[in-house]
């Protein structure tokens, strides 16, 4: 028996990377699966391995910065399954640049992908699963948000669009959370430094910046993790399991670091 028998989940930014592996754990906790994703190729290729396992998936193109596709996302999903138990508010992107070098472009593409997308796919979602029956633990829906240790305080000067675009993410989850008890759990994750694309393009953005070698910057930055090794896009899918699952009914408004021990508070 899976953590998440017959659920429903709803995965954005689910082409690659976190979301895969969050797509991926979903399905093999029991749960039928929907991979959004503004890359199409990415989408499916996610849905047909979890097509390889007992659960269903779908795979939707979804552009999360237009509420258009947001609406006809949440139609389509619910078309397709009946309802969305479980949201991972996962899509994303970065831009690396020196604060004082961050252009107007710069600012309102990490803004409105990481932070204003957030908002309204969330509140598509929750439109949604208030509306639909309660489970058994009385819970009509669980949202998780992926936000980042670079929304916790401390200064990102290489990415302050990005670190203000997650602290952003943090208050929304709260705002969400007391907005949506008691029908609906809403919490955050703060993934320290997980070896991605998205990794490997701050590599190659910061490394350009400052003349370092390819993969010096990842080297520098994964030096320091206590735990001793780089974050792996499965440590942020288990605790995603874990907040969609029954252990986590009565957690709501939480942002959760799994970084390695680099962040610690
Ligand atoms: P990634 O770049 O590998 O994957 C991001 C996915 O989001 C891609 O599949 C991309 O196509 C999709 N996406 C981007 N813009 C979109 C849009 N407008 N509409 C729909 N989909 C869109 O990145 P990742 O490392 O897997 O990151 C996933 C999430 O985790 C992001 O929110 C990121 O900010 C966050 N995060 C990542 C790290 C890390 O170290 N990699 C650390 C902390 C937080």
């Amino acid at each position: 028996m899976g953590l998440l028998d017959g659920k429903v989940g709803l995965v954005t930014g689910g082409g690659r990377g976190i979301g895969r592996a969050i797509a991926l754990r979903f399905a093999a906790e029991g749960a039928n699966v929907v991979i959004a994703d503004v890359n199409e190729v990415g989408a499916r290729s996610v849905a047909d391995e979890v097509a390889t396992t007992e659960a269903r998936a779908l795979a939707i193109r979804v552009d999360v910065t237009k509420l258009s596709d947001i609406r006809a996302m949440v139609r389509r999903a619910t078309d397709e399954f009946g309802r969305i138990d479980v949201l991972a508010n996962n899509a994303g992107v970065i831009r690396v640049a020196r604060l004082l070098d961050v252009t107007e472009e710069h600012w309102d593409l990490v803004m409105s992908v990481n932070a204003r997308a957030v908002f309204f796919v969330l509140q598509a979602v929750a439109r949604q699963m208030v509306e639909q029956d309660p489970g058994p633990d009385g819970l009509r829906g669980r949202i998780i948000n992926t936000a980042s240790i670079a929304g916790r305080p401390g200064g990102r000067p290489m990415f302050a669009p990005y670190a203000a675009s997650k602290t952003a993410v943090i208050s929304i989850t709260h705002s969400a959370a007391a907005a949506l008890a008691p029908y609906v759990t809403v919490n955050a994750i703060c993934p320290g430094r997980v070896e991605t694309a998205m990794w490997e393009q701050i590599d190659t953005e910061w490394g350009e910046l400052e003349g370092l070698p390819k993969g010096e910057v990842w080297r520098e930055q994964i030096a320091h993790i206590p735990l001793g090794r780089p974050e792996r896009p499965e440590d942020v899918a288990n605790v995603a399991a874990f907040l969609a699952g029954p252990d986590a009914t009565y957690m709501t408004g939480q942002a959760v670091t799994v970084d390695g021990g680099l962040v610690m508070s």
